[in-house]
């Protein structure tokens, strides 16, 4: 059995088009134009191209883009000084803060400094609370990503034994609470799971976020499973360039698995087109209207 390429590019492209005549109608109809806000600190190349790319998704989408970047020596207090000023500008209705961080910045009090209806990246403790209870949130964008490509797979998820390899507070845990909410039988496995190959066996949906390159074999997924990639690592060829691998061996589990998302091109698109789709959705609950249906 082959499994299903899982297209996220394609996906993300219908989120990030539906995204785009939202903002088009707001604009007409309520002459509200949403705003999205990235903050960089530091010159890491990896953070520059992401919010390189979400710059230009944005304004792609009509929106209005800022990009705000600090040296890599900015104190905790220039980088709460930028948020505050976004806090209170009605223009903005989305604020992200690339991470990591330097150290001698704290992330969790930068994070926790956004107004929650802001805070598009879903990472504040109140969104984490509100949608842990089932209120309305802003849901962290790769998780998000994840679940709207899992129900387009797979309809409804209702009663499936889903895996989620990876407990951090921006994918795993988040994942396995969106997971939950949908009725799934959830298990969340990390470094010091035993006997995880039997663990990810038992998975009818597997999602793998651990930042290990090809950790995840083919042996270790239940044939017809559904399996979602997040993990984004770059190793060498042997022409001495680099290529992305995800977490799981997608060589072998093309082989066993029933859908797979690709790395390139499954998770990753995704999580900008949710990004805009957070920003719209923001954007509609600070002015109090409904969100456009396209
Ligand atoms: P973290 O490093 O924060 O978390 C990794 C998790 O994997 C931890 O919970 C850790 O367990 C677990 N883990 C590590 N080693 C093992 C192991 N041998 N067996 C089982 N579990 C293990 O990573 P992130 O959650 O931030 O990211 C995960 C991956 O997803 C990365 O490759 C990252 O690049 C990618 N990513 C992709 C995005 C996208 O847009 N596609 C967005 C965000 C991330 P423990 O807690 O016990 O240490």
């Amino acid at each position: 059995m082959t499994a299903t390429v899982i297209d996220g590019k394609a996906f993300s492209a219908r989120v990030r088009e539906k995204a785009g005549k939202q903002v088009e109608i707001l604009k007409r109809q309520h002459g509200l134009t949403p705003g999205l806000a990235v903050v960089l600190v530091g010159e890491d190349p990896a953070s520059q191209v992401y919010v390189r790319n979400k710059g230009k998704a944005t304004q792609e989408a009509g929106m209005k883009s800022e990009e705000i970047r600090l040296e890599d020596t900015a104190t905790e207090v220039e980088v709460l000084d930028v948020v505050n000023r976004l806090n209170a500008d009605p223009t903005i209705h989305g604020i992200l803060v690339q991470l990591p961080l330097p150290k001698q910045v704290d992330e969790m009090a930068v994070l926790d400094a956004i107004d929650p209806m802001k805070d598009v990246d879903g990472f504040h403790v109140i969104n984490t609370g509100r949608q842990a209870v089932g209120l309305p949130a802003m849901v962290p964008c790769t998780p998000l990503g994840c679940i709207l490509m899992l129900k387009d797979t797979l309809g409804e998820l209702s009663g499936l034994n889903a895996v989620v390899v990876g407990r951090s507070n921006i994918v795993g845990k988040p994942m396995a609470s969106l997971l939950l909410a949908e009725s799934c039988t959830v298990t969340i496995a990390h470094s010091r799971t035993k006997d995880l190959p039997d663990v990810c066996r038992r998975a009818d949906i597997l999602v793998a976020a651990v930042g290990r390159p090809e950790m995840i074999r083919g042996d270790w997924i239940k044939p017809g499973a559904t399996v979602i990639d997040v993990g984004i690592n770059r190793i060498p060829k042997e022409d001495g360039k680099t290529r992305l691998v995800g977490d799981v061996c997608y060589e072998e589990a093309i082989e066993v698995a029933g859908a797979i998302t690709p790395v390139p091109g499954g998770v990753g698109p995704m999580t900008i087109a949710c990004l805009l789709a957070n920003t719209v959705t923001a954007a509609c609950r600070q002015a109090g209207v409904e969100e456009p249906e396209v």
